[in-house]
């Protein structure tokens, strides 16, 4: 199968650099392979998405000239592709309604498990619940829908991190696919669509290492092939902390608004990437000099000084 890559943002903020990264990478391991790179919109989160982000991503992604083949796929619109998936799990009695609350769960929980970006492991509780009680909670409170994490480790080469191991029922527990507001999870919709569009490669930040055995258990179960996953480290503030959206001083929609050229802002890209020193270079440039196994495999920091000096902003 030829190579097909992707980048998928959610639209809850203005791209900053560090998200530009991981978009110009996937952008070059694509073209690199000769392949395709397609665009997909996150937006299943409505209270927290807006189509200007929407608007200033396309606009961002063009101006650096990092291309996408055929219509950007949006997630809020593939409600039904998603119920499909989750019907496919419940007749193979792969789900079941839970009715718990935040707070119950984090009253439940008591072995300190979990991952801790994610909170407690789910302790089971509506996985057992008999019929009566099925139909007494269904009566005050609509369910999720959480799919019972197969035992035993979950294995997997990342291509830049290497082998990686995960008991996703001890550590996560059975997880969401579909929250209680009847929107799809991101685990559930980020499987279905990869598939669905026929990606081969996944490059992403590595913030979302810790999923990939959830996910790869959902493709299991729906008979689906999984793509080889890339997790790039992240860009880090000088705090140590990962950038966020909300840091206007590495928005690309301000960097963009200002006229800065985009060659500049590559050159900072590249340096991040091991692909160059920092001074402005242009995309045709970095898809000569890219290489598969130089792809980073450590963090990097911005540090606000270098940027101003390397994007000239003063
Ligand atoms: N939408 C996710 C994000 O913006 C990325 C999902 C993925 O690449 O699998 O962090």
């Amino acid at each position: 199968m030829s190579f097909r890559g992707r980048f998928a943002p959610s639209p809850t903020g203005r791209l900053h650099l560090g998200n530009a990264r991981s978009a110009l990478l996937g952008w070059l391991q694509a073209r690199a392979a000769g392949g395709q790179f397609l665009l997909r919109v996150e937006d299943l989160d409505r209270a927290r998405c807006r189509p200007q982000f929407v608007d200033e991503l396309m606009r961002d992604l063009e101006w650096l000239g990092l291309t996408w083949d055929e219509q950007p796929l949006f997630q809020s619109t593939r409600d039904e592709v998603y119920r499909e998936a989750l019907a496919r799990l419940e007749r193979e009695g792969l789900v079941y309604p839970c009715f718990c609350t935040r707070a119950e769960i984090a009253r439940a929980a008591s072995a300190p498990h979990g991952l801790s970006e994610e909170g407690p492991r789910y302790p089971g509780t509506c996985s057992r619940l008999s019929a009566a009680e099925l139909s007494e909670r269904s009566r005050t409170r609509a369910p999720a829908y959480r799919f019972r994490a197969r035992p035993g480790e979950v294995r997997f080469v990342d291509g830049l991190q290497g082998p990686y191991t995960q008991d996703v029922e001890a550590l996560v527990g059975d997880f969401v696919v579909r929250r209680n507001d009847g929107v799809a999870s991101y685990q559930l919709a980020v499987v279905v669509d990869d598939a669905a569009t026929g990606i081969t490669h996944v490059l992403r930040g590595d913030d979302l290492l810790s999923s990939t055995p959830r996910q790869l258990q959902l493709y299991a179960a729906l008979g689906l092939k999984a793509p080889e996953f890339f997790h790039v480290p992240l860009v880090l503030g000088e705090d140590g902390k990962r950038l966020a959206k909300r840091e206007g001083a590495f928005a690309l929609a301000e960097l963009r608004e200002r006229g800065l050229p985009a060659e500049r802002v590559l050159g900072v890209l590249a340096a991040w990437s091991g692909l160059g020193e920092g001074g402005p270079v242009s995309l045709g440039e970095l898809v000569r000099r890219f290489r598969p196994e130089a792809l980073p495999r450590a963090p990097v920091v911005a540090h606000e000084q270098t940027l101003v000096t390397a994007l000239e902003l003063r």
